[in-house]
């Protein structure tokens, strides 16, 4: 095979372990043999439909088989996959949809009503409905027909584009980083090497796929080694540990708020968790308390830390540290070179708080057709900036401690503050607004919006948040609004937001 994308791993999975499960969903389970073959179908068929080397192909659901069957045909093509939050507002998958130029989009049966409200709105979209053709559009098995398919033949390197994964930023709007095939497979062999994987893992992927924690984190490594990747499209504590113990789940990867729901349903006490070798917690802070939950049990409890622009993995806390160093995020991992240093760039001593900065093959090319905003992230020698705030330890573990960057991390999703203070500038009724963090025991952190009312207006708490309902993802919607009578700004008019977090991030003050 001169292939070396990952469009090839089904194909080179399928030679050597044909007949293992890769993937379970509700209960059905896909052997490597018939991902294999789905993929080589449906790839065949994205090329009918135009798709060719270097296009974009894009998915909006929740986790399903046929995420992971258009990720390996696209990449299989040379084309670039496109994974939609799937929780998106309709202006929200419009952007994503028109700045990353799709052509193709996939989409399952509970996004039907979002696609509906967005597909005349981009241009020369082919839809293709899981649930079958909708007018215009083609349905995914229909696609899928057909006589045993040729192989392809399409040499992928691991320079070429592989995803393009929407991240917010602190200008706003979402834009997507570029992941190549190399960044995703270096990624990938990281975690192996450092978490130590084995070959029959059954890894349950609780995350979305369409983060990167998920793809690339839970799935990829279980498949790359002939593993079983167990499909969650929604997850819920209780089945979740359901699913361990009936499954013999090795594996999970999630975000803290998942594993705080487990330790806290009424099933954790008596749940049979003796198959798992190792609970892998990162995506957003992790309380020691709730590591220690976990080590209470008995159980391996690893740690990373990464983001969407370092695919994601940067740091690691392997299971024979996790009891020692735990808190602490971890070492770098195998492929991959941390620093924490000072604003000047030269090295923070031990003890001495500094930013991030990763190395690495894992390190994205930059972000989707926006040079300025890839120079400000990544240096011209190759270092991206996180944006996060650390310590390391005299054995080099390092502790994160504060972002630089604001955002709030809510249940693992990113919300970034200037994204909302921008839809809500535009509320008539609004003169100023500033939307910051507060802790929440479920959730990590949630939104609260403070928000100065124009004069001779008193707008409400529901009138404010209603008025972003439908043009953000839910997620992204403050849980509260506070009103003041100004904000702090500096003398350039900037807003002070250490300052309104120091005012309304404590205890909601009487309005
Ligand atoms: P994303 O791009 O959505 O993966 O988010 C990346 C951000 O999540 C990082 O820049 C951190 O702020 C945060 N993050 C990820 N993992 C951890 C961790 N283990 N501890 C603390 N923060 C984390």
């Amino acid at each position: 095979m001169r292939d070396q994308g990952i469009g090839s791993w089904p194909a080179r999975r399928a030679r050597g372990t044909p007949d293992r499960v890769a993937v379970v969903h509700e209960d059905r389970e896909w052997t490597y043999r018939q991902l294999h073959d789905r993929v080589l179908r449906l790839a065949h068929a994205l090329r009918r439909l135009g798709v060719r080397r270097g296009h974009r192909v894009a998915y909006l659901g929740p986790n399903h088989p046929a995420f992971l069957e258009t990720f390996f045909a696209a990449g299989a093509l040379g084309a670039v996959f496109v994974p939609l939050n799937a929780r998106l507002a309709p202006p929200e998958a419009v952007h994503v949809l028109t700045d990353s130029g799709s052509t193709v989009l996939v989409h399952a049966p509970e996004q039907a009503d979002l696609v509906d409200a967005v597909r005349d709105e981009v241009r020369d979209l082919c839809v293709v409905a899981l649930a079958g053709p909708a007018p215009g559009g083609f349905g995914y098995d229909d696609l899928l027909g057909g006589g045993p398919p040729e192989p392809l033949d399409e040499a992928v390197l691991l320079d070429d584009p592989c995803l393009i994964m929407y991240t917010s930023g602190t200008t706003g709007r979402p834009k997507g980083a570029v992941l190549t095939h190399g960044n995703i497979t270096w990624n990938t062999v990281n975690v192996l090497i450092d978490m130590d994987l084995a070959s029959d893992e059954v890894t349950l992927v609780v995350a979305p796929l369409f983060h990167a924690a998920g793809l690339n984190m839970a799935c990829l490594p279980a498949l790359i080694k002939g593993g079983t990747a167990i499909l969650v499209p929604r997850f819920d504590p209780d089945e979740a540990l359901r699913t361990i113990e009936r499954r013999r789940v090795t594996h999970v990867f999630g975000v803290p708020t998942m594993f705080r729901a487990m330790a806290a349903s009424p099933r954790w006490v008596d749940a049979d968790l003796s198959s798992l070798r190792l609970v892998h917690c990162g995506g957003a802070p992790v309380p020691r308390a709730l590591i220690r939950a976990y080590l209470e049990r008995g159980l391996s409890f690893g740690q990373g830390y990464g983001m969407t622009e370092t695919s994601p993995g940067a740091l690691c806390l392997s299971r024979e540290m996790g009891t020692a160093k735990a808190g602490s995020a971890g070492v770098p991992h195998f492929f991959t070179d941390v620093r924490v240093v000072r604003p000047d760039r030269t090295e923070a001593e031990p003890g001495e708080k500094g930013e991030i900065v990763v190395s690495g093959p894992n390190v994205m090319r930059g972000y989707w057709r926006r040079p300025e905003e890839t120079a400000l992230v990544l240096t011209p020698d190759g270092w991206f900036r996180s944006g996060d705030v650390a310590t390391s330890d005299p054995d080099g573990y390092v502790t994160v401690v504060d972002r630089v960057k604001d955002v709030i991390i809510s249940g693992g999703e990113n919300v970034y503050p200037a994204e909302v203070e921008n839809l809500l500038h535009e509320h008539p009724d609004i003169a100023g607004c500033g939307v910051i963090g507060v802790p929440d025991p479920e959730w990590g952190e949630v939104g609260r919006a403070v928000v100065v009312p124009r004069p001779g207006t008193s707008p409400s708490e529901a009138q404010v948040l209603g008025f972003l309902r439908g043009k953000l993802a839910g997620y992204k919607i403050p849980r509260s609004v506070v009103f003041a009578a100004e904000l702090p700004h500096s003398a350039a008019g900037k807003l002070l937001k250490e300052l309104v977090r120091a005012r309304y991030g404590a205890d909601r003050p009487s309005t």
